[in-house]
């Protein structure tokens, strides 16, 4: 295993929490405690936040990104953002195909796999989300459920496009319960992400792509998780609401 060659990325993601006031308070409040970073730090925000987090974030090292993108670049899509509009305000990430998403919203293989590709067409980075929920972890069926939802949301990826292209593996039954994964949990989890990756794009192109974990990261479990082989980094929910919390968590990849 080769952790170092990939990038080790904190991305918060803050739900439909924050006004653009608040954005703009949390934003002054993180930049520096996390200025020292040795990894990358994303905020990902609601769209009516990205204007207030960029001119907030700028000039230091957090970089901005929004919670989901429309798979057309306009058109009669009542209440969509296109991934062009994004990048038009600054936006440089991208969560994709979120549990809440897929739970709450309809958001299915198919159509994560259409946002993830509109998303890398217009230049972003595209933080693509899968994990089991608990029922299909206690039938057995991890590993084929986080194969199955990487190799779909790839579908017609090209290896260069790969290069732009995070998975985070968030086990469902973690995700703002306050129970996280084990260390072990979260290693397997990802390691089940690469080894898709590997049968899609070869060993070789697996080793590069950053793999997070997120459910339930915080500022007490951070360390553990991501000195993990498989574990290059987080996508917080929670805690990336909290400045100091979040800086906690930016410390422990940056190790
Ligand atoms: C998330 O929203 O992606 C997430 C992991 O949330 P939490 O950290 O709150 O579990």
């Amino acid at each position: 295993m080769k952790k170092e060659v990939r990038s080790a990325v904190i991305a918060g993601n803050w739900k439909m929490n924050k006004t653009p006031a608040e954005t703009t308070q949390l934003i002054n409040e993180m930049k520096p405690l996390v200025k020292d970073a040795d990894c990358k730090v994303v905020l990902c925000v609601p769209f009516v936040d990205i204007d207030a987090a960029v001119k907030a974030a700028e000039g230091s090292n957090i970089e901005i990104g929004a919670e989901n993108c429309h798979f057309k670049s306009s058109g009669a899509y009542t209440g969509e953002v296109s991934a062009e509009m994004l990048v038009a305000c600054g936006v440089k990430y991208v969560v994709i195909g979120h549990s809440e998403r897929r739970q709450y919203f309809g958001e299915t293989d198919q159509t994560v796999n259409l946002r993830t590709k509109a998303a890398l067409d217009a230049g972003l980075t595209a933080i693509v989300c899968v994990g089991e929920t608990l029922e299909q972890r206690e039938l057995g069926y991890t590993e084929t459920l986080l194969k199955f939802q990487t190799k779909m949301a790839l579908t017609n990826v090209s290896a260069e496009q790969l290069k732009n292209v995070i998975i985070a593996y968030e086990p469902v039954w973690a995700i703002g319960t306050g129970v996280t994964a084990t260390a072990e949990q979260a290693d397997e989890g990802n390691g089940y992400v690469r080894a898709a990756i590997a049968e899609a794009y070869g060993a070789d192109v697996a080793e590069t792509v950053t793999v997070q974990y997120g459910g339930s990261m915080n500022a007490k479990n951070a360390d553990e998780l991501l000195s993990m082989v498989n574990v290059d980094g987080g996508l917080i929910g929670g805690a990336s609401l909290k400045a100091e919390d979040f800086s906690v968590i930016v410390k422990a990849a940056s190790k």
